[in-house]
């Protein structure tokens, strides 16, 4: 798997503390050809390297993880952002809300429309109507019908009306009527980009107006998948993308190179031929998907927290013997930031959550602290009793803050540090929440 290859890429310099030009440059290339493998568009593998390339240069390589777990940690964190980092909701409410159902023949439509229908009615608890506007073939309807018993789900139809617009509005009509909140329509396909087909489903866009218009695409076609996708969306400005068929042996890298080529999320995942085999689409699971990776992730999660604990130790040592200077202060800063934002924290402990609710606390108050502490020098900030006022104007000035500020911030840090000392004569070792890391 592309995992492996990149570990076993990286054994190599195990024991080096930083992840190297030479040694990216190197895996880059592997990690390119694995994603085309993965039916990733070469261009879009290509930039996609390359940015992967800049942000590996640099990386800290912990102890606990070798280079090329972290390497792998990194392209996938990469492959997630890309594909849109969280789920994409999809609108449903309307009366009633209109989903427009879109793709070529095969790719899977009207499999996908019972699939939603499902999903609507015992997940979200809404009453759904199916509408069977594929007008060319008659087993169509019947294929749609049976679904629609299966799930216990309405389907309308007229056998008879060789116009999709004009079944499609009809179709809306009724639901209003039997009190259905959300009407999907299943239109027709054909087997290649025709612009017949194309014309028709836009006649019936403009005439229900749908809240959603899903493209359905065959996780199995690979780099076609992208092309058909640009194509519809060329002409129907979809809202999203349903990728059918990964329960096959494709790699899932056309979700990738979709995202990437029409800037449409991925909205769900369709898996098989039972009906409760719809999935929200979650980029995590993708992007573990493309690199067919197992716990990764998690070791390198875990060798980081574990590498906050080694600093953790440092730091208490240092607070013990009184030699708690700006460089610290900076680098609890740091974790405080990647424990998220201010308000998230506080909104943690019981309680205050419902008091901060509507409380504008922003993280900027940290900013300028930081500003300031990296204005001071390195030798000022391991020896913050240095810092008189010629310097104190100095890094008020390259932090643009007042000297006021400074000179609040630095007694703030005197406060801090007495009460430190004070802690440390304490009985109990002076144990503080929160400064353990
Ligand atoms: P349509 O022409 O776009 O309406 O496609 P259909 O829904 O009729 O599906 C075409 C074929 O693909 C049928 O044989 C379906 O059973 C099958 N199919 C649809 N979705 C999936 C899926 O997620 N996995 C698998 N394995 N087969 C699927
Ligand atoms: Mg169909």
């Amino acid at each position: 798997s592309l995992s492996e290859r990149l570990e076993s890429a990286f054994k190599q310099i195990k024991g080096e503390g930083r992840i190297t030009e030479l040694n990216v440059a190197a895996t880059v290339k592997d990690i390119r050809r694995a994603l085309v493998d993965a039916d990733v568009n070469y261009k879009i593998a290509k930039e996609f390297t390359d940015r992967i390339k800049d942000k590996a240069m640099g990386e800290k390589v912990l102890t606990a993880v070798s280079p090329g777990q972290l390497m792998v940690k990194i392209v996938k964190d990469e492959l997630v952002e890309l594909m849109g980092g969280t789920e994409s909701e999809l609108q449903s409410k309307g009366n009633p809300a209109v989903i427009l159902i879109a793709g070529l023949q095969g790719s899977g439509k009207t499999t996908f429309s019972g699939k939603l229908a499902n999903y609507l009615k015992t997940k979200k608890g809404l009453s759904p109507l199916l509408v069977a506007a594929d007008i060319y073939r008659p087993a169509a309807i019947d294929q749609l019908k049976v679904l629609g018993g299966q799930i216990g789900v309405d389907v309308f139809s007229e056998p008879d009306n060789k116009d999709a617009v004009d079944i499609a509005r009809k179709a809306v009509i009724q639901a209003r009527s039997l009190n259905k909140n959300v009407v999907i329509i299943d239109t027709a396909g054909r087997l290649a980009i025709d612009e017949a087909m194309m014309t028709e489903v836009a006649n019936v866009k403009s005439a229900v107006n749908p809240n959603e218009i899903l493209f359905v695409v065959d996780s199995m076609t690979g780099q076609d998948a992208v092309n058909t996708a640009k194509a519809f969306n060329d002409r129907l400005n979809f809202s999203g993308v349903v990728l059918t068929k990964l329960d096959g042996d494709t790699r899932g890298g056309a979700a990738l190179s979709i995202k990437y080529t029409v800037e449409k999320p991925i909205k769900f995942v369709s898996s098989g031929e039972k009906l409760d085999t719809l999935d929200v689409f979650y980029p995590e699971r993708m992007a573990q998907r493309i690199l067919g990776m197992g716990d990764i992730t998690t070791l390198v999660e875990k060798a980081q927290a574990q590498f906050d604990e080694e600093q953790a130790k440092k730091l208490e040592k240092k607070i013990r013997k009184n030699q708690f200077d700006f460089e610290d202060f900076k680098q609890q800063l740091e974790q405080i930031k990647k424990m998220g934002n201010i308000k998230d924290l506080l909104g943690m402990i019981p309680g205050v959550g419902k008091a901060i609710k509507d409380i504008d606390i922003s993280d900027d108050a940290f900013k300028g602290i930081e500003a300031m502490i990296n204005s001071m020098t390195p030798f000022e900030r391991s020896n913050p009793d240095t810092i008189d006022t010629s310097r104190r104007k100095r890094i008020a000035k390259g932090s643009g803050k007042d000297i006021a500020d400074v000179n609040a911030f630095m007694k703030q840090f005197e406060q801090m540090k007495d009460m430190m000392k004070m802690m440390n004569k304490m009985p109990m070792g002076g144990k503080m929440p929160g400064m353990g890391g």
